[in-house]
């Protein structure tokens, strides 16, 4: 039986959870962030890269780290079906980018900056700020190695909100070190956490020994005393790694970046190295991480690229736009320049050709749609015109086609001026009716 035939009703066919449609006008305000976003890649010299949403699973699982929530239970992960091959969707970006730039030899020549913005896949447990398809922003910069890159791009997202109008965005910001100095903390970590094996959770134990640093980050509440009390990554680093810290905390303070370190900010995986950092607010409930980052300079050679420095930050697009409208910013600014009302059908290849005239002079403008038996009273067409929030509505009235003129209204400003315009003259006419004021 065909959906057409109408005899069985077919069940309606959903979204999948967690995964969310980006109507109008919601969508304006994504295309609005995207502007600015755009505007300031192009001010800081970044440049755009595109990689496939699919990407064999072994990249997650050696770049973004077996021992991750993301790896071991966030992956939508499937065999391709004609060859079998381990596809996964991608949770994170940085790994693809890193591939990219080693397959194509992207910093033979020296560093890249570059920047990327799409869906990111993650099975987690929709709620506010956390959905399992989700849009990262991220920017990266590949093979520098001096302080003043992780500075740089600290600066690129605190831009970002102030271009955004957003307020109150606290920094946190630790130093991870060197491998050598991460070996002799662990060594100290573990140590520290077997003494207090009886506070340990499930998550805990079984991480003691893959990954003990991530413990540090525990939400469990009964944890917090004994990781308040844990070894110090910081106090293991030596004198390089303490210097390029200082420089980056130097920098952002000339640049008027308020930053706090928190010695429990860590990444978790051996690849990160010096400089991490989170952008945090507290008017997103638990789901109050904005932006997270750090250096990398180990993940090129994980995945089988030469030794090439690097540092980057993802940032979570949902949750800066729920900040937005928290904060009561919504400069989405899609407005209409005028509407067109035809009273009668016959009119529109008159309208049609003076609308074209005026689109491809840059008028936005909306024009009445018929019914197929007519084009609906003027009260009507009216009605639709103010709700479209358009300024202008332009009368294309028999009337006025006699004499070869259209009338422009006024609908906002509550003169209700009337004028007459020159119907084969649109192109002359068309920059009054852009003009906000
Ligand atoms: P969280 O602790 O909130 O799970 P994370 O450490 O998993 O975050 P990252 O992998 O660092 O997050 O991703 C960078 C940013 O992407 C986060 O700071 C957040 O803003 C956003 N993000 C991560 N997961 C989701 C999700 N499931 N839905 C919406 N945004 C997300
Ligand atoms: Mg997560």
């Amino acid at each position: 039986m065909t959906e057409k035939t109408g005899a069985v009703k077919l069940e309606k066919l959903l979204a999948v959870k967690g995964m969310n449609d980006i109507l109008p006008p919601e969508s304006t305000r994504w295309e609005w962030l995207e502007e600015k976003v755009r505007d300031l890649m192009l001010r800081h010299a970044y440049r755009n890269i595109r990689t496939p949403i699919v990407e064999p699973t072994a990249l997650f699982v050696r770049g973004t780290g077996e021992t991750t929530d993301i790896v071991e239970k966030e992956m939508y992960s499937f065999e391709d079906r004609l060859n079998g091959e381990a596809l996964t969707l991608r949770p994170e970006n940085t790994p693809g980018v890193v591939r990219a730039a080693i397959e194509h030899n992207l910093t033979y020549d020296g560093g890249k900056r570059l920047y990327y913005m799409g869906p990111m896949f993650r099975h987690e447990r929709p709620q506010r700020g956390r959905y399992r398809q989700f849009y990262q922003l991220g920017a990266e910069a590949l093979g520098f190695n001096g302080p003043e890159l992780d500075a740089e791009l600290m600066l690129l997202a605190h831009q970002l909100f102030a271009d955004l109008g957003l307020r109150n965005i606290r920094v946190e910001l630790n130093s991870l070190g060197i491998a050598s100095e991460r070996h002799a903390h662990r060594a100290a970590l573990i140590a520290y956490l077997e003494k207090h094996a009886e506070v340990l959770d499930a998550d805990a134990q079984r991480r003691l020994h893959t990954n003990p640093l991530r413990i540090l980050d525990t939400k469990n509440p009964a944890m917090q005393a004994m990781v308040q009390e844990a070894p110090r990554l910081l106090s293991y680093l030596g004198e390089a790694s303490l210097k390029h810290f200082d420089t980056v905390k130097t920098l952002l303070s000339a640049c008027g970046v308020p930053w706090k370190i928190n010695p429990r900010l860590v990444r978790g995986l051996d690849y990160y190295s010096h400089t991490v950092f989170e952008f945090i607010t507290d008017e997103l409930g638990a789901q109050g991480t904005l932006c997270g980052g750090g250096r990398y300079d180990g993940l090129f050679e994980l995945l089988g690229g030469k030794p090439t420095a690097a540092v980057g930050w993802g940032m979570g697009v949902e949750r800066v736009l729920e900040l937005l409208k928290e904060q009561g910013q919504f400069n989405a600014g899609a407005e209409l320049d005028a509407y067109a009302i035809v009273p009668d059908a016959e009119a529109l290849p008159v309208v049609m050709q003076c609308l074209q005239t005026l689109r491809a002079s840059g008028v936005s403008v909306q024009m009445h749609a018929g019914t197929g038996d007519g084009m609906g009273s003027m009260k009507s067409q009216f009605k639709r015109a103010d709700a479209s929030g358009a300024r202008h509505a332009l009368i294309f009235g028999a009337d006025e086609l006699a004499q070869n003129v259209v009338t422009v209204k006024s609908l906002r400003d509550g003169s209700g001026l009337q004028r007459s315009m020159p119907l084969g003259d649109a192109a002359r006419w068309a920059t009054d009716l852009q003009s906000k004021t």
